[in-house]
């Protein structure tokens, strides 16, 4: 099996003015298919071609050294950018009632939820992800350093955010703060209802 880069659900300006056109093309074309094509070289010739993204990930910490690093990064970069396009999108969607209530039992609220997860992301230093992953029945909010994804903790992520330069310097600059609110109303709020209640 080889990766591949998965098209986008959307134009690349689809999500203005939000995250300009110019930030997505490089973003999917430059740096996730760098990620892939990373991926796929590690893996060449090995077993562990023939693992899903999700299995590499999750058996991280068993992997044969001299391919480890190669996949927590570019693995990992796949499989966070593939989730992130998801999360995402033009149009505006609402969370259902029963969700609501999810939020509201594991943060007190959408507000508090939201300034939360604001304030989490804000403060990664340095390249990495804010996620809200699914803790049993509940929701927390973690982070990983550089393209390390919550399933290499046995975790499952039902949100997350690209807290990388890359991800929003374009347009945001060094305003980390204002890509994070801009993300906010791009929440594909059906696609994290989804990925609550499903496996992956
Ligand atoms: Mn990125």
């Amino acid at each position: 099996m080889t990766f591949t880069l998965p098209d986008l659900p959307y134009a690349y300006d689809a999500l203005e003015p939000h995250i300009d056109a110019q930030t997505m093309e490089i973003h999917h074309s430059k740096h996730h298919q760098g990620y892939v094509n990373k991926l796929n070289a590690a893996l060449e010739g090995t077993d562990y071609a023939e693992k899903s993204i999700e299995e590499l990930l999750q058996s991280i910490d068993i992997l044969p050294e001299n391919i480890r690093t190669a996949v927590k990064n570019n693995g990992g970069g796949h499989r966070n950018h593939s989730f992130f396009r998801k999360i995402m999108s033009p149009e505006k969607t609402e969370p259902s009632e029963e969700f609501k209530k999810v939020i509201a039992g594991s943060f007190g609220g959408m507000d508090a939820f939201k300034k939360t997860f604001a304030d989490v992301a804000a403060g990664v230093f340095g390249s990495g992800w804010a996620w809200v992953i699914k803790k049993h029945d509940d929701l927390e909010i973690v982070t990983t350093p550089n393209q390390n994804n919550p399933l290499m903790n046995g975790d499952r992520a039902v949100l997350g955010i690209d807290v990388w330069e890359h991800a929003y310097y374009l347009k945001h600059q060094n305003k980390r703060p204002d890509y994070i609110e801009s993300f906010w109303n791009l929440i594909n709020r059906d696609q994290v209802e989804e990925n609550f209640t499903s496996k992956f």
